[in-house]
């Protein structure tokens, strides 16, 4: 494509994903965007889609990857940096470990800000040995609302649809078009893609009111094999912040029903790290249950291209095409850390799209 004119580009979903790419693609005046999507940032009921359900903060998960390392250090500097705006708060944190395990080599320590290792009088009663140090979270019923206003301002278009083929998305982008696959869970179930290492992790959460629960702790995530992570996550809200209580982690559960033997679990489990839990003064907000968009092997962000015919109602007649190469760029598979991950995976997105789309250009 020459410099002055633009490519068309079609992200599909409008998860923190596909939000945070559409952010970071439109700083570039080459492309046009177009957002489609079943469910929209302002949804925050849909439990059809993960966003809305998130704590959402940095946490450590899983082990040592330096692509992943990357994501999320971008992220977190990034949330780091929005903290004076108010999307986003700082929050003094404490994670706890077995005894034995070598807390001065844990993968993150350069990561995160003023991480330290816990002294004995630190910990609660039942645990053996934590560190501490800074975390950072948004609250996505204001974040998503935060980015799509950013994006409309951009002159990013949002289109409310549901896709059944990759090919039908494909062609929405029109010929030498892009589109950006950031559909989660809905990336089992695309056909011509139907990746069947996606999968869901169920996760139910318990929103509270108690200012004196303000810091973030959980306990270390490993297999989760009993179905239950235990974290606490205070994050922004109109009053100052708000406490989410979680959680269950139930691998390949589709549940997305209330259960109170869950909520009772889960109260429990947090109160015997934070205590302030218990206090009369606490509100009980809401309870949420979301399934987290996982996949076998990791996230999936990679670029391929498509050929397929370009036909759709947006194009002009001449432009309508029995030939067409489409670049997909997936990014889908997040996990449990969708929004932790979202920046720096958004920046590589970019530069698949930059490097296969304009070479001249970028
Ligand atoms: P989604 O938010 O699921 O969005 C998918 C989008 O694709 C939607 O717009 C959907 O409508 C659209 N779509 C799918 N299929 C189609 C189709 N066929 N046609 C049209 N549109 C389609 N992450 C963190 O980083 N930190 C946390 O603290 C955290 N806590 C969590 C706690 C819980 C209880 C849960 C459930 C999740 C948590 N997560 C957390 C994970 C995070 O929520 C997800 O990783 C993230 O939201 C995934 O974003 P996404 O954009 O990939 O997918």
């Amino acid at each position: 494509a020459s410099q002055n004119s633009s490519t068309q580009v079609v992200i599909l979903g409008a998860g923190v994903i596909g939000l945070t790419v559409a952010h970071v693609l439109s700083k570039d005046a080459r492309y046009k965007i177009r957002i489609v999507a079943r469910d929209m940032p302002e949804d925050l009921d849909s439990q059809a889609f993960a966003s809305p359900w998130a704590g959402a903060n940095w946490s450590p998960m899983g082990t040592y990857n330096e692509r992943i390392y990357k994501w999320e250090k971008t992220t977190y500097d990034k949330f780091w940096d929005m903290i004076p705006t108010g999307l986003a708060i700082a929050s003094p944190s404490r994670v706890f470990y077995e005894e034995g395990t070598n807390l001065n080599e844990l993968w993150y320590k350069t990561l995160v800000r003023d991480f330290r290792i816990l002294g004995k009088d630190e910990l609660p009663a039942s645990m053996k040995a934590g560190v501490g140090f800074k975390t950072v979270s948004v609250w996505p019923d204001a974040y998503l609302p935060w980015l799509k206003s950013e994006l409309l301002a951009r002159g990013v278009e949002f289109v409310r649809k549901r896709v059944v083929t990759l090919g039908e998305a494909a062609a929405l982008a029109g010929p030498n078009g892009v589109l950006v696959n950031a559909t989660g869970l809905g990336a089992r179930s695309l056909i011509g893609l139907e990746d069947k290492d996606v999968f869901p992790i169920r996760g139910q959460t318990v929103v509270i009111d108690n200012p004196k629960v303000h810091e973030f702790m959980c306990t270390e995530l490993t297999s989760c094999d009993d179905g239950n992570a235990t974290y606490i996550i205070p994050r922004p809200s109109p009053n100052g912040f708000t406490t989410i209580l979680g959680g269950k982690y139930q691998k390949d559960n589709w549940d997305t029903s209330f259960s109170a033997e869950d909520a009772q679990g889960i109260i429990e489990r947090c109160a015997a790290l934070a205590p302030a839990i218990k206090d009369p003064e606490t509100r009980i907000l809401r309870h949420n249950v979301g399934l987290r968009p996982a996949r076998r092997g990791g996230p999936r962000v990679e670029a391929e291209k498509l050929d397929i015919p370009v036909k759709n109602k947006w194009l002009t007649e001449e432009a309508q095409s029995d030939k067409g190469t489409v670049l997909v760029v997936h990014a889908y598979g997040f996990g449990p850390a969708g929004y932790q991950m979202s920046w720096g995976a958004a920046e590589e997105v970019n530069e698949l799209v930059n490097s296969q789309v304009n070479p001249n250009t970028a």
